[in-house]
């Protein structure tokens, strides 16, 4: 059966390898946005010719719009902050694949849900920053919210048997434990952007790169698992798996364990997502056991990695504590990738943002733009 897909985020990593899996199940993309690679945009429009186009940096939509000008049946450009939620709720899409990153993604999100659209989710900041709405919006509409997330993919897979969440006794949530693995703060206080953005496993864009070397991605995941799978933090267990072959396990009350491995390739999950509940065959290779001989397990080290510490705090606090969360890593990793932060300071503003607030209770999308804003306040501040 042929979908039509809405790409959010086309020009990055996720975007890319999204595309790739809908040449090759010969989908149809219903609309793409980009923030400001308008090069790429182009190519891709001029291979999937979708009927829409989002671009939310002026100065690479005018780029487009000439481009576009010279054709016959040119796609409609939607512009500015806006375009992307504008591009979802125009598209006639039966997916909308989010793959923006940051909170940025957050009012696409609530815009497909709020149509009854299923989402892909791959940008985890919206279940981050407004779970609550979110969760809210899918289940108001009867929604399908899609995980993309490799982890998320993997419990979501092991929990398709409709009797299985009677029994789910806990989530063992993996982590590859990132570049720095077995570091002390001494060994971190040194690293600049150059050294954080090499991961072992995972080729990603630049932001959730330096989300993995600080344990936040992990951090941000624990609470996107929440939403999720409806479950408490204490029932989420964070296990580190350094070869990334174990996605993810799910435990159920007879202590049977299901995982699903593959080879760290993000076009199995995404793959997944788009032709959920069929699976189908796909262009990642398959996983070698006899090469692989060993699946290595540890702790992770929450003493030196704060952020993640600070991310279970603000699991725990509940209400808008994660968007604080969030938003100060947003704006920590910003200035650390332009060399204005150490690599330490990225966790110390994180958990101090999380503990200055109690951030408890429900909340509406004004709070949480505003919650936003005060925590990346909260970061130029304390730099
Ligand atoms: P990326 O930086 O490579 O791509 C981000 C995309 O978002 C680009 O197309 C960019 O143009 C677009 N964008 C940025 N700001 C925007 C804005 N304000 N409005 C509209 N579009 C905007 O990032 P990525 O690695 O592809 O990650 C995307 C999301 O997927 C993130 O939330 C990330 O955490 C999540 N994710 C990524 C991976 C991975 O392997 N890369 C794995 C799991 C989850
Ligand atoms: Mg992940």
């Amino acid at each position: 059966m042929s979908k039509r897909v809405a790409v959010l985020g086309s020009t990055g990593s996720i975007g890319r390898q999204s595309l790739e899996v809908i040449r090759e199940q010969g989908y149809e993309v219903a609309a793409l946005s980009a923030g400001r690679n308008a090069a790429l945009l182009l190519e891709q429009a001029r291979e999937f010719c979708p009927p829409i186009l989002a671009v939310a940096d002026e100065e690479a939509a005018a780029e487009v719009q000439k481009e576009l000008d010279a054709l016959e049946r040119p796609p409609f450009l939607f512009v500015g902050k806006d375009a992307a939620r504008n591009a979802v709720a125009e598209a006639e899409a039966d997916i909308v694949l989010n793959a923006i990153v940051g909170i940025a993604g957050l009012d696409a999100t609530l815009t497909a849900l709020a149509d009854g659209t299923t989402v892909a989710l791959a940008n985890k900041e919206s279940l981050v920053a407004g779970g609550q709405l979110v969760m809210r919006e899918m289940q108001a509409r009867g929604g399908v919210l899609l995980p993309v997330d490799s982890e998320h993919s993997a419990i979501f897979q092991c929990l398709q048997d409709p009797n299985s969440a009677r029994t789910l006794q806990k989530i063992i949530l993996t982590a590859s434990g990132g570049p720095f693995y077995g570091k002390t703060q001494k060994d971190l206080a040194k690293i600049g952007p150059a050294e954080a953005l090499r991961h072992p496993n995972w080729s990603m864009g630049q932001k959730i790169t330096i989300d993995s070397a600080t344990l936040m991605n992990k951090g941000l995941e624990l609470i996107e698992a929440m939403w999720l799978f409806d479950l408490p933090p204490r029932q989420i267990e964070i296990v580190v798996q350094r070869q990334s072959v174990i996605h993810s396990m799910v435990e159920f009350s007879d202590h049977s364990v299901l995982a699903q491995l593959g080879v760290p390739d993000m076009r199995i999950p995404i793959q997944y997502a788009l032709t959920w509940p069929q699976r189908r065959p796909g262009p990642a290779p398959a996983l070698d056991f006899r090469q692989l001989r060993q699946l290595d397990f540890g702790p992770p080290d929450e003493e030196t990695f704060r952020c993640l510490a600070a991310c279970r705090k603000a699991a725990e606090k509940g209400g808008l504590a994660p968007c604080a969360a969030n938003g100060a890593n947003e704006e920590a990793v910003a200035l650390f990738l332009e060399g204005r932060l150490s690599f330490l300071d990225i966790g110390r503003l994180v958990e101090g943002c999380v503990d200055g607030g109690s951030y408890a209770g429900a909340y509406t999308l004004e709070d949480v733009y505003a919650c936003d804003a005060a925590a990346r306040r909260y970061v130029r501040e304390h730099i």
